[in-house]
């Protein structure tokens, strides 16, 4: 069993309902267009950045419009502040967003050092629980009580290498 995680993954049907209680506590409003970024990203497999955002919310089903760019950075804004999107950093200069970890569950990111490509990574549970405790006792040696981490793999993807 794992036992590491001291972040439990959010059941995907209530991820609005999660954003929706810290938009609440931030009293800010979960407007339509926030609830379609969500949605958006709900549904990706990896972090977006702003040009897929407003390239998929041209199609998106829960937007009546299109998101304006301005408008769509103003709302990330408000999404990071309120604890529902985290910013990836790549290895290029584009902004990515994904939901926030303690909604989307626990995962690493691939990135490639040529395109900046970010794919999300599932560590099976097993090497999770191995490298959770090597870096628990990594950590304890250097007088540090670990939390939790963040690895990325950097490498070069399949397009590019
Ligand atoms: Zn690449
Ligand atoms: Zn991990």
């Amino acid at each position: 069993m794992s036992s590491g995680h001291k972040h439990q993954k959010v059941e995907n049907s209530d991820v609005h309902i999660e954003v929706a209680r810290r938009f609440t506590q931030h009293n800010q409003r979960y407007s339509s267009k926030r609830r379609a970024i969500v949605s958006m990203l709900e549904t990706s497999d990896r972090p977006l950045t702003i040009s897929e955002i407003l390239q998929q919310a041209k199609s998106f089903k829960g937007t009546r419009n299109e998101i304006a760019q301005s408008s769509l950075y103003r709302n990330l804004v408000v999404l990071e502040e309120v604890g529902a999107v985290q910013r990836i950093v790549s290895t290029d200069d584009n902004g990515r967003y994904e939901l926030n970890e303690e909604i989307l569950g626990h995962h690493h990111h691939m990135l490639c050092s040529v395109c900046g490509d970010v794919r999300d990574v599932t560590v099976p549970a097993q090497l999770e629980d191995e490298l959770d405790d090597a870096l628990t006792k990594l950590a304890k040696r250097l007088g540090f009580k670990l939390d939790q981490h963040r690895l990325d793999l950097i490498g070069r993807c399949k397009k590019c290498a």
